[in-house]
């Protein structure tokens, strides 16, 4: 059966020779892998199709058994986000958040939401926007699409409204002082991040605009939204590693950022 659905790139394996075999990630039917014959050839025309982060509308072969990979039949590049491949920074921000989609999200899954959000995601980094930032509303966006939103305007045990609150990822969002000895755990934020995390759960990332957000309190949002996802995804993230290391040469005293242009996803953790 011939498909036609635009999607977005998320991950590329090789496959045999010159081919690849591509996963795009749609707004109607979830997660598709496809064949793209002569990929890696230099010739070929789907070449730049098949590279992470495209955005495009595909056309492809499939058998009626879900679980089974399409063959491309044909293709076009509606945006290619070359800004997202063509800086590391960018790049180790883009792979994540692909990664998180290609986690999140299983084949045939109508998340047209999520999709739309991430495109969002991708344009945000692609225009200069705090990544750092952008990928925290995009974290917010991918646990509430698969149930796990955290409570952060009532406590998540009792009920009541009455803060100061803590952060629990064991008992569900935001504890009140009765309930927070439930769990040692729970973290204290700023109000700063509480406020944010309220406006993360809330934003459309297609609506978002110019962003500026101080480092203690990015910090804070970084670690809440981690300890969240630790504990209701489990995710272990290969593109996760990369970027806390990539993150920590931005704390370093001299300017070691390798300058580099890559072409492909992060694919191992360095270490
Ligand atoms: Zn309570």
């Amino acid at each position: 059966m011939l498909y036609r659905m635009e999607g977005i790139v998320i991950r590329g394996t090789d496959y045999g020779e010159g081919n690849k075999i591509i996963t795009i990630f749609t707004p109607t039917h979830g997660k598709q892998g496809i064949v793209v014959k002569g990929a890696r050839k230099p010739k070929s025309r789907y070449a730049s199709l098949s590279q992470p982060f495209t955005y495009g509308d595909f056309s492809f072969y499939k058998s009626g058994n879900s679980g089974g990979l399409g063959s491309l039949n044909s293709g076009e590049i509606l945006e290619s986000y070359r800004e997202l491949r063509e800086n590391l920074d960018r790049a180790a921000y883009a792979a994540y958040a692909a990664e998180l989609c290609d986690r999140a999200v299983a084949e045939e899954d109508a998340s047209g939401y999520l999709y739309h959000q991430f495109k969002a995601c991708l344009t945000a980094i692609a225009e200069g926007k705090d990544p750092a930032i952008v990928l925290r509303i995009f974290e917010m966006k991918v646990i509430q699409s698969v149930g796990y939103a955290p409570m952060l305007d009532e406590c998540a045990v009792c009920g009541s409204a009455d803060g100061p609150f803590r952060f629990s990822p064991l008992l569900g969002g935001a504890v009140c002082q009765r309930c927070r000895h439930q769990d040692p755990q729970a973290l204290e934020l700023m109000p700063q991040v509480w406020k944010l995390l309220r406006i993360f759960a809330a934003v459309d990332l297609r609506q978002l605009g110019q962003i500026d957000v101080k480092p203690p309190v990015k910090a804070g949002l970084k670690i809440a939204m981690r300890r969240w996802m630790d504990h209701h995804l489990g995710m272990k993230l290969k593109s996760v590693h990369f970027l806390d290391q990539w993150e920590k040469l931005d704390e370093l005293p001299l300017p070691t950022r390798r300058p580099a242009a890559i072409t492909e996803i992060p694919a191992e953790n360095p270490e």
